[in-house]
């Protein structure tokens, strides 16, 4: 999914990019989740496994750096 797209604030062409999420074991692409966040019950400063992900896309004003995200795909 490659959009064209303009900056909602100043029309700005708009540039593809993601979220990038660093975690303990590497570094991964953020995911969308449905839902209110709920605590592990194992460790309250984590969140628990979610039962569906998307992936987000985030782009980017080049001009005023405002982001727009999308979550289509798995
Ligand atoms: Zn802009």
């Amino acid at each position: 999914m490659e959009l064209s797209l303009n900056c909602l604030r100043c029309k700005a062409n708009m540039e593809q990019g993601f979220l990038l999420d660093r975690g303990h074991s590497g570094k991964y692409s953020g995911e969308w989740v449905p839902g209110a966040a709920q605590q592990s019950d194992w460790n309250p400063e984590t969140v628990k496994e979610p039962q569906e992900t998307k992936k987000i896309v985030a782009y980017r004003c080049t001009a005023c750096g405002y982001l727009e995200f999308y979550a289509k795909r798995r």
